[in-house]
């Protein structure tokens, strides 16, 4: 696990293979509790810039599982089984107790650094999540605006009016809330308009392929207006060069998130990244 996070940029470029075949797949999640409690189971960074200040501002914790004998596991292989078995409370939860003492960490060094945790639709008005949350910004370890939630945009479609009475409640202790994989699912920003979120973000389908498509650029400059006209921020993920960087600039997008900037990477290689930043 170590090496691993030593090399966490490399690792990020080749391990995606082991993707795919399903069996293994399903018996990981037997697996959960012995690999939280050997922190095989880590959080990674990836920054996000203020395109008008041009500094990084927040981290999206993104998780990593680094499993004794398959490897490198990403989330997308074993984030669904969790939700499906109902152990993703306990991930979540591990994923921000971990976010937001690194979050604390780098306040008292002297970076205000915003910290992104992403939260399963069906835990935003799961009881034992809410109040776990509350009992979290009770004690103080972290101020509530260091803290974002980020919510799939399907997610609140599903079962609209919990979804809102969940993200009520989160707003309520004054988190950023945030609706990711915007473009993606079926809603519309006048209806996400009645959702108490801060930022739209969207998703990195369109952005990854804006400079060749006159539909994604366009889909991506009109989300951008309307967002803003609603009172949004807008984040685009994805950026993976520059000219694509200074394309969103041009459009009044507000943050950006992507392989340019930053890899989601380990806490003190993400440390490196805001130091340069600072001498930028
Ligand atoms: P997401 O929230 O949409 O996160 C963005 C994904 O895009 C991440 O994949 C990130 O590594 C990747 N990415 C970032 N920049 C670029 C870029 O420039 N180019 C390309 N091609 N990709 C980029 P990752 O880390 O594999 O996470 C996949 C998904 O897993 C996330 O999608 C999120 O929905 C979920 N996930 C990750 N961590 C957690 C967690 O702690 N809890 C829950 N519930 N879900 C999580
Ligand atoms: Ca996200
Ligand atoms: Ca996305
Ligand atoms: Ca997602």
């Amino acid at each position: 696990a170590d090496q691993a996070r030593e090399h966490g940029a490399v690792w990020e470029d080749h391990s995606r293979e082991m993707e795919g075949s399903l069996d293994w797949k399903l018996s990981l999640v037997g697996e959960l509790d012995a690999a939280m409690a050997a922190e095989d189971l880590w959080v990674a960074y990836q920054p996000k810039l203020n395109l008008r200040t041009k500094r990084i501002v927040a981290a999206e914790a993104l998780v990593r599982w680094t499993h004794p004998q398959r490897g490198d596991i990403y989330p997308d292989s074993f984030i669904p089984q969790l939700e499906k078995n109902g152990r993703i409370l306990d991930l979540t939860l591990y994923v921000l107790d971990r976010a937001m003492k690194q979050a604390q960490h780098w306040r008292e060094q002297g970076a205000a650094i915003n910290v992104a945790v992403n939260v399963s639709a069906p835990l935003l008005t799961k009881r034992g999540f809410v109040d776990a949350v509350r009992e979290r910004l009770d004690d103080g370890r972290l101020s509530p605006e260091l803290l974002t939630i980020e919510i799939t945009e399907s997610a609140s479609m599903e079962d609209p009016e919990r979804a809102l009475e969940g993200m009520r409640r989160f707003a309520d202790m004054g988190i950023r809330l945030s609706i990711d994989d915007y473009g993606t699912g079926q809603s519309t920003l006048s209806y996400l308009k009645h959702l108490p979120a801060r930022e739209i973000k969207i998703d990195k389908s369109f952005v990854l392929t804006i400079e060749d498509s006159a539909s994604d650029q366009a889909m991506v400059r009109s989300s951008i207006d309307l967002a803003h006209e609603l009172g949004f921020d807008v984040v685009a993920e994805g950026v993976e060069n520059a000219a694509i960087l200074e394309m969103l600039r041009k459009m009044g997008c507000d943050y950006a998130q992507g392989w340019h900037i930053g890899r989601p990477v380990p806490a003190r290689d993400f440390v490196k990244l805001i130091a340069q930043d600072a001498a930028a």
